[in-house]
């Protein structure tokens, strides 16, 4: 075995049916240093890139925001966020055939594709993997995952936020100042999750069956040691010292995205599986701990940074309020109590 005997073993393994699902993505370590490349990503290919995101609290605060998608993961029970949060840090693409999909062909919007996939399978149950709910209490594994779903859900909660902070500075009114603090201080948090599952995507283990192990049809003998995933995850950036003062350096943020970036999305999901035999190969060699190894993660993390400063300043560009906006705002926040505002007679609806 080529990677180290002290490489922790996994909490969910404690219990037998958690060991069937991916575990939390790089480590805090390395999400932090994804959204600070991000951040950097984004002011530089942003000339109005805002004076609130400039102070290193604000840095950090959303550095810190990019873990907390797998604190999530620490609740056990109830299961419904289990349910909800876990398959949203993966997509595993091998697994999107037996539903007649690929990763081009999956429909972008969440629940049309959870319909395709309970369509296929309704339609052609031989196809699918044998599922059993008994061994899986959150029901989180039937389906590949919904990765690419929740980057671009958060991407539209990020150009949210953006907005809303956007448009209470145009409003300019002291009497709104505690209004505005918790506008940025949710845009921080919109950003940190947005980081978190673009730098999930960007671990390779994320985005293949092969996600603890290599699975099936093994001619080229690849480890099937579930502790690769944890290794990727955490053991391999403490190896090689990998953080964001050691990738920013040579970090290039050469990725754009679209206003509505899903096939930039997809592209960063692609890039990522291109890497998942590299890492099975790397492993095997032992090169994961030399210099091969070392170039292999820097770049897969400097991809997520860069993809993220390219969604952060996309979510920027949908922001900007226009008059319209600013109106509907105070027309629906309704700012001093409804006390202040006469009635519409418009507003009422026929008798
Ligand atoms: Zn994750």
């Amino acid at each position: 075995m080529h990677f180290r005997s002290a490489v922790r073993t996994l909490a969910a393994c404690a219990c037998g049916f958690a060991c069937a699902s991916p575990s939390l993505a790089w480590d805090c370590q390395g999400h932090r240093a994804i959204a600070l490349l991000g951040l950097d990503a984004f002011q530089q290919s942003t000339p109005d890139f805002p004076d609130w995101l400039k102070p290193e609290s604000a840095r950090i605060a959303a550095a810190s925001n990019a873990c907390e998608a797998d604190r999530f993961r620490a609740l056990r029970a109830p299961l419904y966020l289990t349910h909800e949060n876990d398959p949203d840090h993966y997509l595993d693409i091998e697994k999107l055939e037996q539903f007649g999909l690929t990763l081009s062909t999956v429909p972008p919007l969440r629940y049309e594709y959870v319909r395709a996939m309970v369509v296929a399978k309704h339609e052609h149950p031989d196809n699918t993997d044998p599922y059993n709910p008994m061994m899986d209490p959150a029901r989180r594994q039937e389906f590949p995952g919904y990765g690419a779903h929740a980057v671009m859900e958060w991407h539209g909660k990020v150009a949210s936020s953006f907005k809303v902070v956007r448009t209470l500075e145009k409003l300019n009114d002291p009497g709104r100042q505690v209004e505005l603090d918790a506008a940025r201080t949710n845009a921080l948090y919109s950003m940190g999750m947005l980081a978190h599952f673009t730098g999930d995507l960007a671990q390779p283990l994320h985005t293949t069956k092969h996600h603890h192990g290599w699975l099936g049809d093994n001619p080229e003998g690849f480890t099937t040691d579930r502790k690769i995933h944890a290794f990727i995850d955490g053991e391999v950036l403490v190896i090689h010292q990998l953080d964001y003062d050691t990738l920013k350096p040579t970090f290039k943020p050469e990725r754009t995205a679209q206003a509505d970036p899903w096939r930039d999305v997809l592209d960063h999901i692609q890039r990522s599986h291109d890497r998942v035999r590299d890492i099975y190969t790397q492993v095997k060699s032992g090169d994961l701990e030399k210099a091969p190894g070392k170039a292999l993660i820097t770049e897969r993390l400097q991809d997520g940074g860069a993809m993220l400063g390219a969604l952060y300043a996309s979510a920027w560009k949908l922001s900007e309020p226009d008059a319209k906006d600013v109106e509907a705002f105070i027309r629906y926040d309704r700012w001093g109590g409804i006390k202040d505002v006469k009635p519409n007679p418009e507003a009422r609806p026929k008798p």
